[in-house]
């Protein structure tokens, strides 16, 4: 018997892995309350209005609760949602609007959480990107004092796929994964919150899938693709029987990356808390690529002591003895703000004191991280490479190297992550002893599209072909000084994009441990004159959509390994 022929909606792949599985529909969104609204006449308003501290109480402590249940980033993401959500601003703000107003409990909610998260928009870049969780916050608000389910993950008997048009970060942070095999939204971008927590927890993910709730049928079989990103509504039996091979092998990473013909390439782990390093290592990572030093300076009033900074910066060389080891110097900025290294306020804080920037600002941060590495490099046998971030001259360069030579850190190197960087990589390894590659600010500042915003998503791809010149460009600027060039941005843990950028010439890529067996896999069987000849080809698409399907089609392999 003939079955209907399959729908395939493309998105963004943000998580690999695929799964088969009936699809489940998020519920409808929690409706405005209707805008006139207002209590009758004779109401205890200021009873009402406690209401609303109460509902922001329980919802506070239906997040904690959940954040003690999750670890990592998802804990520190939901701690976050239940801060804002036990806001006194808003609470109070709400309940103002009770009184003053005559407004109901959720009407004043909604006008409040309004309000807070304009300002929040106003300020762009990180706070830009909390606006989803005030929503999210906003809508728990409202279906307590209403007397409905919190929103979130219908309950469903069987294993499926949850398909919704955006997801918030604290929803993806919560999620099930006996329960929830994967994520289909139809919103979203890939560096979005979501997008890296779903990579974080492992759970295949495509975003930017437009239509996809049109098109999927509730309980309607689907097959998710995450390293391509596709979804395929309705597969036929065959489609759903290799998908369920694919799904059953167990791939692992062996320690050494290298293509089919040899080449050696370093695959390495990008650690962000010191936590992260001994499972990084036990994964099979060859060293650390990119150790985001930021943790340790994130929510605090002043920098870390230095002592302090040894402990951790040790925790992670420990998990390396005898391997390489890249620090990355505080990126503060932007996406990271840190409140003590602040200035004036920003319009545009991404094009702003960001990064290595700030040294300028507070020399002595940078001098104590240096001081602190260097303790712990002392006392540690791994091979402790510095890098700065955002360097964007080769003023800078020199300086930093300076800076790292007078504390004894011979090995120092600066990120490419600015146009300007890139296109003077020669100049700037004149005197870096290596270039590491953030394909994720690189984009950003090549495509002029802000790595937070949904709304620039397509924009906001390493497979851009501009951004992919940058990356050659580098690379030249590599092999003239004769020094490594890695890539430690999201674009490594992209099996597909990694031989791209192996056969550009990158030496080293960093990503995600759980990205390593994937990558580790297609580079193996895939010679290194090949990598070049896919390169070429991706540097002469006109689009990042062509310039993915043209090496996708140069790599039918990847559907045996179910990339
Ligand atoms: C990058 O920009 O690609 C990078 C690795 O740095 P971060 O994501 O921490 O800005
Ligand atoms: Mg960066």
């Amino acid at each position: 018997m003939s079955q209907p022929s399959p729908t395939v909606i493309t998105g963004i792949g943000v998580s690999p892995g695929r799964v088969v599985a009936p699809a489940v529909l998020m519920p409808d969104p929690i409706a405005e309350p209707p805008s006139g609204r207002r209590l009758p006449p004779g109401t205890d308003y200021a009873a009402e209005a406690k209401r609303v501290g109460a509902a922001s109480e329980v919802v506070r402590a239906a997040l904690d609760a959940a954040a003690d249940r999750a670890q990592g980033d998802s804990a520190d993401l939901l701690h976050a949602t239940a801060a804002i959500a036990a806001d006194p601003t808003l609470v109070a703000d709400a309940e103002q609007r009770v009184v003053d107003d005559r407004l109901v409990p959720e009407r004043a909610v909604w006008e409040a959480a309004e309000a807070v998260a304009a300002q929040f928009e106003a300020l762009g870049g990180y706070f830009a990107e909390r606006v989803r969780d005030i929503a999210d916050v906003r809508d728990r608000l409202v279906a307590e004092l209403t007397g409905r389910a919190a929103p979130g993950v219908p309950a469903h008997e069987a294993p499926f796929v949850l398909v919704a048009g955006d997801l918030a970060p604290a929803i993806v942070a919560t999620l099930d994964t006996d329960r929830v095999l994967a994520i289909v939204t139809g919103a979203g971008g890939p560096t979005s919150h979501t997008a890296i927590l779903a990579r974080s927890r492992g759970i295949p993910a495509v975003v930017a899938a437009r239509g996809v709730e049109a098109a999927v049928v509730a309980e309607g079989l689907v097959l998710v693709d995450g390293a391509a990103g596709t979804v395929t509504v309705g597969p036929t039996d065959e489609q759903v029987a290799a998908a369920l091979a694919l799904a059953a092998q167990v791939r692992t990473f062996d320690g050494r990356g290298h293509t089919a013909d040899g080449h050696h390439v370093e695959l390495l782990a990008n650690v962000g808390d010191p936590s992260d390093a001994a499972p990084a290592a036990a994964a099979g990572a060859e060293g650390v690529g990119l150790f985001r030093t930021e943790f340790g300076f994130l929510d605090r009033e002043e920098a870390p002591s230095i002592d302090e900074q040894v402990t951790a910066y040790r925790r992670v060389l420990a998990a390396f003895p005898g391997r390489k080891v890249v620090v990355r110097t505080l990126d503060a900025g932007a996406d990271k703000p840190l409140p003590f290294l602040a200035g004036d306020p920003e319009v545009n804080p991404a094009l702003g004191v960001r990064g290595l920037r700030t040294a300028a600002r507070h020399p002595e941060v940078l001098e104590d991280q240096l001081a602190a590495i260097a303790r712990a490099a002392a006392a540690e046998t791994a091979e402790v490479w510095v890098m700065a971030p955002m360097v964007s001259t080769v003023d800078e360069a020199q300086q930093f190297v300076a800076a790292c030579a007078a504390h004894g850190l011979p090995v120092a190197g600066v990120m490419i992550e600015v146009p300007s960087a890139a296109l003077l990589a020669g100049p700037i390894l004149a005197h870096a002893a290596f270039a590491s590659i953030g394909t994720n600010d690189l984009t950003q500042y090549a495509m002029a599209a802000d790595r937070l915003l949904g709304a620039v998503a397509e924009l906001s791809d390493p497979w851009q072909p501009a951004v992919l010149h940058l990356v050659a460009a580098t690379c030249a600027g590599g092999a003239q000084q004769d020094r490594p060039v890695g890539v430690c941005g999201e674009a490594a843990a992209n099996p597909a994009l990694a031989v791209v950028l192996v056969g550009l010439g990158v030496t080293s890529l960093s990503m995600t441990p759980r990205a390593l067996p994937d990558v580790a896999a297609l580079l193996a069987v895939t010679p290194l004159d090949e990598c070049r000849r896919l390169a070429q080809l991706a540097l002469a698409a006109s689009s990042a959509a062509d310039a993915r399907a043209v090496v996708r089609a140069g790599l039918p392999v990847l559907e045996e390994l179910g990339l």
